[in-house]
């Protein structure tokens, strides 16, 4: 004669029919987030969306476990990948192999062409670090303004952009990482407010235009207006991530360093009153408060783990709207 199964039995065999592994599997892009890893799980198995979060939620067990289940992946491999999975499971890779680390807290779109030749479909969100703007291998724009993969734009018309990237890691190499990502924020503030009032200055417009002859099917979006204005944005985070010429902004007589911004970055051009951005910041220091860490800390710190928060977004849609006034100076 059979007894009834128990409440407890009938919920165990549930939670154990959650853990069979899917019958197509995939593996995650580096420093993919779960939501874009169950979309592509999902798609993949032709499954309903959000079907495998539900049933992430009802399992009892950390989600990592039922991944690893489902993809046969082992735990490690899916923690070393996702960093959402790291922040949850610290225990499934050592913090030792992450100290040191750039920590991952903007949320962005992996490159198209490097998703596609890992077998990842064109469209994958990750967590990635502030000067990852663009694709050197494939030459893409992937950094502010990107809202899907088909706005990823090609630069390899304009080498300034490439330039300027590469003057943006040597400045976190010669400053540390944390000074110029927050450098680089204040002087994308700056930068922006200068397009809203002006539509910035004739290098940023010289990029616009080739840019814009290159790809005319981008121009006036969003993403190429921010490509144009990112060889700027980094001259001024050189000054402003410089100890030596924050020192000069913020004293009583900032000369030297007004000359050096109307050298470098605004066509002779000296910004007056107290009603300009970077006027503003000389006279307040203003800094951005980001939360988390720049750096995966060491066992113990405070600063490991992953508080996602995505930069404000410095580019209001009347941006997609207004595109750059290519003909118009200040
Ligand atoms: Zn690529």
């Amino acid at each position: 004669m059979t007894t009834p199964a128990t409440r407890t039995e009938v919920v165990d065999a549930a939670d154990q029919s959650r853990m069979r592994p899917l019958p197509l599997k995939i593996h995650p892009h580096p420093d993919e987030t779960t939501r874009s890893f169950l979309h592509r799980l999902e798609t993949a198995n032709a499954l309903h969306p959000g079907q495998l979060r539900k049933t992430l939620r009802r399992a009892r067990r950390p989600w990592i476990e039922t991944l690893a289940a489902w993809t046969g992946d082992n735990p490690q491999v899916l923690s070393l990948a996702m960093p959402q999975l790291r922040q949850r499971n610290e225990t499934a890779v050592p913090r030792s192999k992450l100290v040191g680390r750039p920590d991952r807290t903007i949320l962005g779109t992996a490159c198209r062409h490097c998703a596609l030749a890992r077998g990842a479909g064109r469209y994958v969100e990750i967590y990635t670090t502030h000067e990852r703007v663009i694709c050197p291998r494939h030459g893409l724009w992937i950094g502010d303004g990107i809202q899907g993969f088909t706005d990823q734009l090609p630069i390899l018309a304009c080498p300034d952009i490439i330039a300027a990237w590469h003057h943006h890691k040597n400045l976190i190499t010669r400053h540390s990482r944390s000074r110029v990502r927050k450098a680089f924020h204040i002087s994308s503030v700056i930068n922006w407010r200068w397009y809203d009032q002006f539509h910035h200055f004739t290098h940023a417009i010289e990029i616009y235009d080739a840019l814009a002859a290159d790809q005319p099917r981008h121009s006036q979006s969003q993403a190429m207006v921010a490509a144009s204005l990112y060889p700027s944005i980094v001259s001024l985070t050189a000054t402003i991530a410089s100890p030596f010429w924050a020192r000069i902004a913020h004293s009583r007589h900032p000369n030297a360093f007004l000359d050096r911004i109307s050298d470098e970055v605004t066509d002779g051009w000296q910004p007056r009153g107290a009603f300009d951005s970077l006027r503003h910041w000389m006279d307040t220091d203003w800094q951005p408060t980001f939360k988390g860490a720049d750096i995966v800390g060491s066992p113990g710190s405070t600063r490991y783990g992953l508080r996602p928060r995505p930069l404000p977004q410095l580019t209001a849609e009347r941006h997609m709207q207004q595109g750059l006034n290519c003909g118009k100076s200040h």
